[in-house]
């Protein structure tokens, strides 16, 4: 079983860390990327204690350490007034409650952190410029075809390859995503000598009608992330990384606290992006004959409970284990499926009741207690390194 060729399509966070659990358990796969080059793209993730444990699983404990931030408490704000309306402490406390704490990074840093950790493992297990095409069946197991005509033959392709999913569409043919009528902001700032008040606290987000506003410190408290999110009806843009001009933040957050509106005006135009939110409703099978799914290409999410990311690690765990644990293919896809799919598609449901929480229409009356979080309903007690696979 140990030698079966393993093809991980997409070397995002969820096929990175399924790469890093399968080497750990023995398995040599192959994730082939359709980017020429790992960049720098994205901003900040919440690293929850749950995805913690799913990587300190990989090894990552010390680089998690080193590159990214403990927040002393998280608070949710009036996006006029600037009054904290709720506090939740974090710091020592996750620690203390799951055994794990909860970090904020930036996107680029936790890529970098599973890449190198897997080049190190095996130098030969990133393959870049290979986008998924098709696969079929053949008596020698599974041949893949790219987009550059390369063809590969492996023995399980697992489809890691994000929200638009080639594979989860040679799968079970085309269906596009849903946009959810959310639009969301991200920029970075260097926190440089801007004053220390423009991130009092450190971590928070400000509540309005139809929007909201998040902002966290990432690297070493030396940049302030900040995503914001708006309601919009329709939508006609593709992509990650849509250039925002100050113009059209200000437009949308140009009167609210000074927190806000100077975090705005200090963020330099080529750090400022848009994305539109979509996702999927849950699918009911994630694994047909030896091709499975997993992180958004099985589920993608949105992003109002901080779990996308999250979703994605603990099924890279999760499937290296399975793996691990079985004599043959089908069990471990088997046993890989039936420990996450559960889990994942209540969390897309829940992500999108989520929204609620985060905007308010009468702000000054915001009441915690009426809303669930991920923390309430108890997303932070799994560990996907010892969960029954
Ligand atoms: C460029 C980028 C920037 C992002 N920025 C943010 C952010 O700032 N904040 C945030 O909360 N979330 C961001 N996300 C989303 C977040 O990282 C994911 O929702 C979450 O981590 C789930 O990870 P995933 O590995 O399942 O999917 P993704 O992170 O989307 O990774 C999928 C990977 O598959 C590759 N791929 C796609 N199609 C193919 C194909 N046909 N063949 C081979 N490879 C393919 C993609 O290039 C990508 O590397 C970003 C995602 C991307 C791709």
């Amino acid at each position: 079983m140990k030698d079966i060729r393993i093809a991980v399509i997409g070397a995002g966070m969820a096929g990175l860390t399924a790469a890093l659990s399968l080497q750990k358990n023995g398995f040599k796969p192959v994730v082939y990327e359709l980017a020429p080059q790992l960049g720098e793209v994205g901003a900040g993730l919440t690293i929850s204690p749950n995805s913690t444990h799913g990587l300190e699983y990989v090894g990552l404990a010390e680089d998690l350490k080193k590159r990214a931030n403990v927040p002393e408490a998280q608070a949710i704000m009036h996006y006029q007034t600037g009054e904290i309306l709720v506090e939740t402490k974090r710091g020592e406390i996750p620690f203390q409650k799951y055994g794990a704490y909860y970090y904020q990074i930036h996107r680029a840093d936790l890529h970098d952190m599973l890449s190198a950790k897997a080049k190190a493992t095996d130098p030969n297990c990133l393959v870049l410029d290979h986008a998924f095409s098709s696969c079929v069946e053949t008596d020698d197991g599974i041949e893949i075809t790219f987009t550059n005509c390369n063809k590969v033959s492996c023995d399980v392709v697992i489809g890691a390859d994000g929200i638009r999913s080639a594979v989860r569409t040679d799968m079970f043919g085309p269906e596009d995503p849903k946009f959810t009528g959310n639009v969301a902001y991200r920029g970075l700032v260097n926190k440089g000598d801007l004053s220390d008040d423009l991130v009092t606290p450190p971590s928070g987000v400000a509540i309005a009608p139809r929007k909201a506003f998040t902002r966290y410190l990432v690297r070493n408290g030396s940049v302030i992330n900040f995503v914001a999110f708006v309601r919009r009806d329709g939508w006609d843009e593709e992509g990650w990384s849509i250039p925002v001009t100050q113009e059209e933040l200000l437009e949308e957050f140009g009167d609210w606290h000074p927190r806000v509106s100077d975090l705005i005006k200090a963020a330099p135009e080529d750090k400022v992006f848009k994305w539109a939110l979509y996702d999927r409703d849950p699918l009911e099978q994630w694994t047909k004959g030896r091709v499975t799914l997993l992180g958004d290409a099985a589920h993608p999410m949105l992003p109002f409970m901080g779990m996308g990311a999250a979703m994605g690690i603990e099924d890279g765990v999760v499937l290296g284990r399975a793996f691990g644990a079985s004599d043959t293919i089908d069990e471990a896809l088997s046993r890989y499926e039936a420990a996450r799919k559960e889990r994942a598609n209540y969390v897309l449901v829940k992500s999108r009741a989520a929204r609620e929480r985060l905007q308010s229409d009468n702000p000054s009356e915001y009441d915690d207690s009426k809303h669930k979080n991920e923390e309430s309903i108890g997303l932070f007690e799994y560990n996907p390194g010892t969960v029954p696979v």
